[in-house]
């Protein structure tokens, strides 16, 4: 029996062999592959994200159903799989800021975010987040007022978070396409704000 560890490092092993095997056989180059690992990063993840919240800020009614079940709610949109059979939304409030880590290794919503960046992977994020978040957020660049309580989310093979910020009043005019630009992956995770 392998351990929890064990199994999440088995698949990337297996891809990384997968990958050589096909590269040195002419199937595959390095750039297709890098190009596929981009559009999950900056493109189909992220973004994805991002259409998610602006429709909750543009439309309360949808903002209630995400809240009520994340999964059913971005299914709505196009988007499920890929890791988000359990998703649960987590809305920041003035009082209220969540922050999202996987403390045993880096399970993260890929239908909506992409893949994890690579901070999120670290041991010193895993930790901290739990043990100083306040600092933590601190070091990202993000400081709250201390009557703001931080809740953090632990990920795991089960149930994986997504932090739905808050509008900033600045945007109040703008719709929903427009409002898309604005929100960024870290602001979903909680090190953030848009
Ligand atoms: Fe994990």
């Amino acid at each position: 029996m392998s351990d929890a560890g064990d199994s999440e490092r088995e698949p990337s092993i297996r891809a990384e062999a997968l990958e050589a095997l096909l590269i040195e056989r002419g199937l595959l180059t390095t750039a297709d592959v890098d190009a596929v690992v981009e559009q999950y990063n900056e493109r189909i993840g992220p973004l994805n994200g991002a259409r998610v919240v602006a429709r909750a800020w543009s439309d309360p009614a949808y903002r209630a159903r995400l809240l009520e079940d994340g999964t059913a709610a971005i299914a709505e949109l196009g988007f499920g799989g890929a890791q988000t059979d359990k998703l649960v939304v987590v809305p920041n409030t003035t009082t209220v800021h969540n922050l999202v880590v996987c403390t045993l290794c880096s399970c993260y919503p890929w239908a909506v975010l992409g893949l994890p960046p690579r901070w999120y992977k670290d041991p010193a994020y895993r930790s901290r987040a739990v043990r100083e978040p306040r600092a933590l957020l601190r070091e990202f660049g993000l400081v709250l007022a201390d009557h703001v309580e931080i809740r953090v989310w632990d990920s795991s093979a089960e149930v994986r978070y997504l932090v739905l910020p808050e509008r900033p009043a600045p945007l109040a005019g703008l719709d929903e396409a427009a409002l898309v630009a604005h929100v960024t992956r870290d602001a979903m995770i909680g090190v953030a704000r848009p």
